[in-house]
């Protein structure tokens, strides 16, 4: 961690913090904004007695729009994922802190509210509508889009591509590198066709939709996309995490417990590789210490480029899973 730079630039890995507005449903109930956002500073504040600064490499406010979000976070990856380099782009935070929304893992059909995933599948196939050649550098090169869609669950990857709900097998290639055998990939000609997928997908990830809140609380989604100009393949991986509650506490008990301790086991050990790839005297990292961790390896650190993105929810009844997050996240950078 470094504490006072605008950013580490001796590593790939960048980390980024944004809040969203309280909901109506929140200020009905009385809740207060707790948190103050520096933009210029690149810090955010958690007005509490402390009053504990947090500084980013950049944090987006409540009214911080999603073409800003993704202009600056996603669009300079994709240059370079078109130029053969993986990329990781993670959203991490505790459930309802909008990790979703920015992910855009649930396709959405309102142009303005388009997640990361839609942005950069219009980028990739390069039908932009609304960026100029300024504000997304990779918007000029259109190229061949496969897609894939896993989900990490208990330890265990499902392909949400499959005609069915099927588990996968993870193993050890070549490289050192670790593959899920037999993972769909789809190739993908327009955005309206991406965004099908996705639904599919979507439809495998739990029995009922009354639970996908219950259940994408406890599951790390994973989209990848995976972009090939000529010779050249490089690959998008975009990350909806398990909600972040409960990270550093000890939770209830039976399956749920179990659960989370599988989920916090990715979620542990990916903050302990983040924190290991930002700190250049670190040798170590413990790919291995989680199934989440494994299947990423290929496209965290060496030329990789990383990039976290922590949601927090504003209200004061969420002040400890705040910090908890904002701890966390500052850990990784
Ligand atoms: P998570 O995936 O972390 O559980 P969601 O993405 O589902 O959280 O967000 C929770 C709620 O907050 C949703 O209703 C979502 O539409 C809303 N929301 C999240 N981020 C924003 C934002 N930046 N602006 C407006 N609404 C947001
Ligand atoms: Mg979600």
């Amino acid at each position: 961690p470094q504490v006072g730079t605008g950013g580490n630039s001796s590593n790939n890995v960048r980390v980024y913090v944004r809040t969203r507005p309280l909901l109506s449903q929140e200020l009905e109930n009385g809740a207060e904004n707790i948190l103050c956002v520096l933009p210029s500073d690149k810090q955010i504040i958690v007005k509490s007695s402390c009053d504990k600064v947090f500084k980013f490499e950049d944090v987006f406010d409540e009214d911080c729009p999603q073409h800003e979000v993704y202009r600056k976070t996603v669009a300079p990856l994709i240059a370079k994922v078109q130029e053969g380099y993986n990329a990781t782009v993670f959203a991490y935070g505790q459930t309802g802190s909008g990790k979703t929304f920015t992910i855009g893992t649930d396709p959405c059909t309102a142009k303005e509210d388009e997640g990361l995933l839609q942005r950069a599948m219009h980028t990739i196939l390069g039908d932009d509508r609304e960026q100029d050649e300024n504000e997304a550098p990779g918007a000029s090169k259109s190229g061949y889009l496969s897609v894939s869609f896993m989900e990490v669950y208990n330890e265990t990857v499902f392909d949400l591509l499959a005609p069915s709900r099927v588990s996968l097998e993870v193993k050890a290639g070549k490289g050192g590198g670790v593959s899920a055998i037999g993972m769909v990939e789809k190739q993908v000609h327009s955005v309206e066709e991406g965004l099908l997928l996705l639904e599919k997908g979507n439809s495998l990830r739990s029995v009922g939709s009354t639970a996908m809140n219950q259940h994408s609380s406890r599951s790390h989604a994973l989209i990848y996309l995976n972009v090939k100009i000529g010779s050249r393949q490089g690959c998008l991986k975009l990350v909806d995490l398990a909600g972040a509650e409960g990270v550093g506490r000890a939770q209830t008990s039976g399956q749920s417990f179990m659960e989370g301790v599988a989920i916090n086991k990715g979620l542990l050990t990916l903050g302990k590789v983040l924190a290991a790839l930002s700190n250049s005297t670190t040798g170590y990292v413990p790919y291995r210490e989680s199934i989440l961790t494994r299947l990423l390896k290929d496209s965290l650190g060496g030329t990789s480029h990383t990039t976290m993105i922590a949601c927090v929810n504003p209200a004061s009844i969420n002040m400890y899973e705040t910090i908890n997050t904002l701890t966390y996240a500052e850990q990784a950078r």
